[in-house]
């Protein structure tokens, strides 16, 4: 297992997430299954993981007692590292919140605190309700050793909220994918030049990047037959020096010891692998999304008076994970996906092939309200 130093502290650069462990009968929603659960969290402790991420809302709340239970009561306290989280959506009450915390994981302190997925519509609410001075405090009197906080937000706010705390590190979702796609690279930097480590979240995009379309997976099987498909998310996450430790929300022990491979292994990505990653990469994001130039041929002639290209530019940002696309095409002026009557005159003006009706009929069947049915699983 590989280690890295932080504040005297020699904590692995992979960390266990426990907002996947197994549930009962492996039914969403089920209570977690707790022998197979602590079957998982005993693989990790022998194969040298020392960091534990948890938060108040994982499990439908019964996470930290969880791990209260499996890992803190069973194990001195001072062989590894526990995170959790304030969320203020789930309950704002921060005092009754982390004294409960502190109870449920059976431990007079944290060493890794955040504040949870802090977004563009939840800055100002960790901002004006006095929890930065709270936590801060508790810093001061050693119940808290290490204070950060995770982000969903676009740059610009993650860098306001650098700046409102003295955070010492920050976890976002890093992975291959959104490095090119979205905003990630802009994020790392951000947060690279506030002279603070990451933790990672999602590093195989909530189990995406655990297998890419067939000719995808073809090319990354060719270079390396016996590596997994996920274990070239974890490869390339490793490479990032600014990286402190990456998170995987395990469910089995195959997949800890999987990822305890990945991080043992005295290689990372060569020259050449960076390459067969980035043209496979390159092939999953080219046949997941549609190639629309926004060249507006087919808008004059669509007798249902859609906005095509701006249909399609939501449609691929809904297969790259976003929340709020499908409500927007909803919102959208003139016609929608349920008013294309399948003439084909916009497919017969399109230089790119796109087959426009098709994908009016898809999003016709998902619900405004669950844009993410057919989309990439996205955040935590
Ligand atoms: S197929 Fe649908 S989207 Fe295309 S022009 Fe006809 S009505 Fe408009
Ligand atoms: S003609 Fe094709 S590429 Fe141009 S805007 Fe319409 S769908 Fe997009």
């Amino acid at each position: 297992m590989e280690y890295r130093e932080f504040h005297g502290q020699m904590i692995s650069r992979l960390g266990m997430g426990t907002m996947r462990l197994p549930r009962v009968g492996g039914k969403d929603g089920a209570p977690i299954d707790y022998e197979a659960a602590e079957q998982v969290i005993d693989c990790a402790y022998d194969n040298g993981i020392t960091y534990y991420d948890t938060a108040w809302p994982y499990h439908e709340g019964t996470s930290e007692s969880f791990v209260g239970k499996a890992l803190v009561s069973r194990h001195p306290r001072d062989t590894f590292a526990l995170a959790t989280k304030f969320n203020y959506r789930a309950n704002p009450d921060y005092r009754y919140v982390f004294e409960t915390q502190l109870e449920r994981l059976q431990t007079g302190y944290i060493d890794f605190y955040l504040m949870h997925a802090v977004m563009d519509n939840s800055i100002d609410s960790y901002l004006s309700c006095g929890c930065i001075d709270y936590f801060m405090e508790q810093r001061e009197k050693g119940r808290i050793k290490h204070l950060g906080f995770s982000s969903h937000a676009t740059p610009p706010v993650l860098r306001r909220f650098l700046e409102a705390g003295d955070w010492e590190f920050v976890q976002i979702q890093l992975n291959y994918l959104d490095w090119e796609y979205a905003t990630t690279h802009e994020e790392h930097d951000i947060i690279a030049e506030a002279g603070l480590p990451i933790v990672v979240m999602e590093p195989v995009r909530g189990g995406r990047l655990a297998s890419l379309t067939p000719r995808a997976n073809d090319m990354l099987k060719e270079a390396h037959p016996d590596w997994s498909i996920a274990s070239w998310a974890m490869r390339w996450v490793r490479t990032l020096p600014q990286v402190q430790t990456v998170l995987s929300g395990m469910t089995t022990v195959e997949q800890v010891l999987d990822n305890v491979a990945t991080f043992s292994a005295e290689d990372t990505l060569s020259a050449d692998d960076l390459a067969v990653l980035e043209a496979a990469r390159d092939a999953f994001h080219s046949e997941l999304v549609v190639p629309c130039t926004a060249c507006r041929y087919c808008t004059e002639t669509c007798p249902a008076g859609i906005d095509i290209p701006e249909v399609l530019r939501l449609y691929n940002k809904i297969k790259m994970g976003s929340q709020t696309s499908r409500a927007m095409i909803a919102n959208m002026e003139g016609g929608h996906p349920e008013d294309c009557i399948g003439c084909g005159l916009c497919v017969s003006q399109c230089p790119q092939g796109i087959d426009t009706p098709a994908i009016m009929a898809e999003l016709t069947e998902i619900p405004a309200e669950n844009a993410t049915t057919r989309s990439i699983p996205k955040k935590d």
